[in-house]
């Protein structure tokens, strides 16, 4: 049986980008698969055999699976609660991004049960309030991290932080935090720590502005064809199609789905495919949002259901268990993710990591 909806990756697309990335910049490139890589499961470790030489992931849960099914880079995990199984990153290799002296203290102590010294990176907010300690507790954060340093418990392998306005090349903004983390650098410098790797800059920056990359860049959106400042042109990975369920042919003046929200203009042909917002199609579009099929853009008509939801083929003459392309590369015409980001008024990132489990999962050749 062949799957009602089927969701290729390209891993080929992943590794070309990721070789534009690091042809961007003379740092060490970390590829960021957080979130089963954007959506693009293991084909995201593609990234490692094209210039990625290091990933990074939100939490500790995502960071062990890689580890057992076989990845020997070094993976960093930068979100975690302070009751985190530190033990378990710290024996498994996975580096730690300490947000507060209260994280530090709990990695501190994890390091000690094991009888390993935890490998941290100092996380300092320099100015969207998100992750990241604020600037009263950095001192303090060094020193003690230097302590424990001293005491054989971690050893301080980098600094990072994070920008809150990359994706609009030029805000001063970018500026004053550049400035903010290279002082916050210094002071860790001046506390006796000597980090390896100082990192700011992901996807946007990477692209747009070099005095940002220090020695690594975290990249993540752009390895799956994202550019979030929208200067570089990379290849989406990700084809999403869906087999045509049933088809019928109504007069003009048909009202379609919930609400009534689509009345077709002409007499035309109807077609439902098997996916719906429990698999990640977005409940709002806009009404220029289309689907592909037979060459030509077709529009989708009324209200995304759960599980389902329709297309106006008109005269195309579509037929049950035809193939009907959501979104794909874009070389013959069909709608990319810029699309949908566009159609739903959100931005790529939230398309790509929000398809359903029940879409069957496959490599391109
Ligand atoms: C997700 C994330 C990244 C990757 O950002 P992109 O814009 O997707 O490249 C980098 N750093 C941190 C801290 C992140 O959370």
């Amino acid at each position: 049986m062949q799957p009602h909806a089927t969701l290729r990756i390209h891993g080929d697309a992943i590794a070309e980008n990721t070789r534009r990335l690091a042809a961007a910049t003379d740092a060490t490139l970390m590829a960021v698969v957080k979130a089963d890589g954007f959506g693009h499961g293991h084909a995201a470790l593609r990234a490692l055999d094209a210039g990625a030489t290091r990933l990074g992931v939100a939490g500790i849960e995502e960071a062990l699976p890689l580890r057992w099914t076989g990845v020997s880079a070094p993976i960093l995990s930068w979100l975690n609660p302070v009751d985190a199984d530190a033990a378990s990153a710290i024996r498994n290799d996975i580096e730690l991004a300490v947000p507060s002296i209260a994280h530090l203290g709990a990695f501190a102590t994890a390091a000690a049960r094991v009888g390993r010294r935890a490998l941290v990176h100092l996380h300092v907010d320099t100015g969207m309030a998100r992750d990241g300690a604020e600037a009263a507790e950095w001192r303090p954060l060094c020193e003690l991290a230097r302590a424990y340093e001293l005491r054989g418990l971690i050893r301080v392998v980098g600094i990072m932080s994070h920008l809150a306005r990359a994706d609009e090349p030029g805000d001063p903004l970018t500026v004053r935090q550049r400035l903010v983390f290279d002082a916050a650098v210094r002071t860790a410098r001046r506390r006796g720590l000597a980090p390896r790797f100082s990192h700011l800059a992901a996807t946007a920056a990477t692209l747009t502005d070099p005095s940002t990359h220090f020695d690594l860049v975290r990249v993540g959106a752009g390895l799956y064809g994202i550019d979030p400042s929208h200067t570089t042109e990379l290849r989406p990975a990700m084809t999403l199609t869906a087999r045509v369920t049933k088809v019928r042919d109504v007069p003009a003046a048909t009202a379609v789905g919930y609400g009534s929200r689509y009345i077709t203009d002409r007499a035309t042909r109807l077609a439902l495919l098997p996916l719906g917002y429990a698999d990640g199609i977005p409940r709002s579009l806009s009404p220029d949002a289309s689907a592909f099929v037979r060459g030509r853009r077709v529009p989708l008509a009324g209200t995304v259901s759960m599980d389902q939801l329709v297309i106006d083929v008109g005269d195309a003459g579509v037929e049950p268990g035809e193939r009907v392309v959501l979104f794909g590369q874009g070389d013959a015409g069909e709608p990319t993710i810029h699309d949908w980001a566009r159609w739903a008024g959100t931005i790529e990132h939230d398309i790509v990591t929000r398809i359903g489990p029940r879409v069957h999962v496959e490599d391109a050749a």
